[in-house]
């Protein structure tokens, strides 16, 4: 088997799952219990945060553990506009964010925040000219995707939080790290960026546990009340075992993060070559400079589901778009906003690698495309 869809969800590394059914196995009960068994959760979860924190080079109060990254990003969209109700009212983002913000971005709308959503570029970046002209005296909050989800576009951090210096030094910036966590390198304190959203199950651990980083001069309120878990900031038992799982994938993704990076560099660059000297018709979505996990592609004239369950009877997994709009689009509207024609754009489909992928199977993945094109009818 060949899996291209780690942008959808990743293989849960073993140590991740030895890790996990060692919670289990022992029966760490409630972290919230105050005898013995409560307090081994709670170590577990504090050993957890310890990793996180330290992959992000974060302190470990700035960690909060959520159930996933929508949740995160949910926490924080809503949080702040809780947390800062006078001022949390012009929101800065992108058209092509992830849906989970998008969505917020809809409901605070309907709250009275004014959302500006800027078009990407045609390579999916946000140009700094466009931020440079949105910002104003009211914006109060400017949250962008690290790493596109569909296409791997980069947001370029460095300059939008020099801009945000410059033009409005009281807004707060929150990045959606998801698809650069472990991957990209990523540092939000000291990049100087106030909140930050991650998930395990992207980066090789479970599904059920999530991150919000919360620099320690930035508030939120908290979306769910009640226990007063991970300091009040997130209520409700606490998913031991995904998040033990999560600190172990954290620690593992920043060790290997140079090598996997490169490894991943030369699967992309070699899937390509193939395609390329075999002839295949393809035009590549995806900026050249972006991130190499993610590539996206249109085959002209071949039906992305065809395709995909084409190469799915060789075993070769990819996906048609993101995950969560796949059941419901035709086409991306990332790929709209970034003004890619709706003929070109219907035929998208993304490859995305992870940290088990090899450049041999590359190799063989290329020629199962070559071939899988070859044998289906091309729609004209
Ligand atoms: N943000 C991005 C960029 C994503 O790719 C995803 C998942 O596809 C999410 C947010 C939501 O993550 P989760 O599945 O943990 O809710």
């Amino acid at each position: 088997m060949i899996y291209y869809d780690n942008a959808a969800t990743t293989m849960p590394f073993k140590e991740v799952c030895e890790a996990a059914a060692r919670t289990i196995q022992a029966f760490e009960a409630n972290p919230s219990s105050l005898h013995r068994l409560g307090t081994q959760a709670q170590n577990s979860i504090s050993a957890a945060r310890r990793k996180v924190a330290a992959a992000l080079a974060c302190r470990d109060k700035e960690i909060i553990f959520t159930s996933c990254a929508t949740e995160s990003i949910n926490t924080v969209l809503k949080g702040f506009h809780d947390a800062y109700p006078k001022s949390g009212q012009h929101i800065v983002t992108s058209a092509a964010e992830h849906k989970a913000t998008l969505e917020c971005c809809t409901y605070l709308e309907k709250k009275g925040a004014q959302i500006t959503y800027l078009m990407p570029d045609a390579d999916g970046s946000i140009s700094t000219e466009k931020l440079v002209n949105a910002l104003n005296a009211e914006t109060s909050l400017i949250t962008f995707l690290h790493v596109n989800n569909e296409t791997g576009a980069v947001s370029d951090l460095p300059s939008i939080v020099k801009i945000r210096n410059n033009q409005c030094p009281d807004a707060r910036i929150h990045i959606d790290a998801v698809q650069s966590f472990g991957k990209l390198p990523f540092y939000p304190s000291k990049a100087g960026i106030d909140y930050a959203s991650f998930s395990a199950h992207k980066i090789n651990g479970l599904k059920g546990a999530g991150a919000i980083y919360v620099n320690e001069k930035s508030r939120i309120a908290p979306l769910l009340h009640g226990g007063g878990q991970e300091n009040s900031m997130r209520s409700g038992t606490e998913n031991v075992q995904a998040i033990a799982g999560f600190g172990v994938a954290a620690e593992m993704s920043l060790a290997y993060l140079r090598e996997n990076l490169e490894r991943t560099a030369r699967i992309r660059e070699t899937f390509l070559r193939i395609l390329t000297d075999k002839g295949v018709e393809f035009i590549q979505n995806s900026p050249e400079n972006g991130s190499p996990y993610i590539l996206n592609l249109s085959f002209p004239g071949i039906m992305p589901e065809v395709l995909l369950h084409t190469l799915e009877a060789d075993e070769l997994y990819i996906s048609t778009s993101s995950a969560c709009a796949s059941r419901n689009a035709r086409s991306s509207y990332v790929l709209k906003a970034m003004g890619i024609r709706e003929e070109i754009a219907k035929y998208a489909v993304r490859l995305s690698f992870g940290a088990d992928n090899t450049v041999e199977e590359a190799i063989r993945a290329a020629e199962m495309f070559a071939g899988a094109l070859g044998r289906i009818p091309p729609r004209r």
